[in-house]
């Protein structure tokens, strides 16, 4: 299918070297895409770049913190540099802390929302101009069931992915002239190493997921992938600012 065909194309996925990154960065160098990998983590970001140079694409990795607006624009820089301006992101990354909201440290909520929401925030800014300059461009988001619903231990997760869900909307209206569709991914309860701290370890807590998921089981990562390509190809022109559950039925689940 032409429509999802993304040869040609350069992408950025932050957060790519593991899990759900990992898994929609795969499935857009499968559809074509040359992917720029930026994350923290370098020993991971090459494991990754390899994986995608295997599937016969070019791809670089870039150290980067996304809590950081100059190791964004550097990342930006350096992905034009290397493989060309970028017409794909995926802002993926993310962190979870676990605390109750009486307990919560000042530090662990600005950690959370400069990580998960300003970094989205920022590094679309720092893709904007490149895009515009392209005739269009694809950014993706990432939220969760926490955008829609709340948790105990989930303060400032929560109120970073909703603010995710309303940044993509936001930033979808302003962009659409310049046919930029912004869209968000909410994933479901997904097999990462960011829910086997808290998930798939504790036993109790993983038998609840599963009961109370219609399609009865966790995501894998690669299940991801085809939100991922369609929303990074030219099938989803006409697609902008909507949240995308991929999550076995969970937000729909009475
Ligand atoms: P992982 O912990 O496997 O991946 C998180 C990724 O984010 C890592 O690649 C990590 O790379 C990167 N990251 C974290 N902090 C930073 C930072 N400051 N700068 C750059 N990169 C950073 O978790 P998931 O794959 O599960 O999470 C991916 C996204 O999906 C997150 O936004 C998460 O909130 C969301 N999500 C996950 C769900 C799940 O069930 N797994 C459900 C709903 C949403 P490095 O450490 O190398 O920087």
């Amino acid at each position: 299918m032409d429509l999802f065909d993304l040869s040609g194309s350069v992408a950025i996925v932050t957060g790519g070297n593991g899990g759900i990154g990992r898994g929609i960065a795969l499935g857009l160098a499968e559809a074509g895409a040359d992917v720029a990998i930026a994350a923290r983590n370098e020993e991971k970001t090459a494991t990754v770049v390899a994986e995608i140079k295997a599937l016969g694409r070019r791809a670089v990795g870039i150290r980067c913190d996304v809590a950081k607006k100059t190791d964004i624009e550097a990342a930006v820089a350096s992905t034009t540099a290397n493989l060309g301006t970028p017409g794909i992101l995926v802002a993926n990354s993310g962190i979870a802390l676990g605390t109750r909201p009486e307990a919560l440290p000042e530090e662990d909520w600005d950690r959370v929302l400069d990580t998960n929401l300003k970094g989205v925030f920022l590094f679309s800014q720092a893709v904007y101009a490149g895009m515009k300059a392209l005739g269009g461009g694809k950014i993706i988001t990432i939220g969760s069931m926490y955008s829609i619903f709340g948790g105990a231990q989930s303060a400032p997760y929560g109120a970073s992915k909703g603010g995710v869900v309303q940044l993509t909307r936001s930033l979808a209206v302003a962009w659409a002239p310049d046919n930029i569709q912004v869209n968000c991914i909410l994933p479901g309860w997904i097999v990462t190493e960011m829910t086997g701290w808290g998930g798939r370890e504790r036993r109790h807590f993983s038998e609840r997921i599963v009961a109370r998921t219609p399609a009865g089981r966790w995501g894998e990562a690669e299940e991801l992938a085809g939100a991922g390509v369609f929303l990074a190809s030219r099938a989803s022109d006409f697609v902008t600012g909507i949240s995308l559950p991929v999550d076995g039925g969970w937000a729909v689940m009475g």
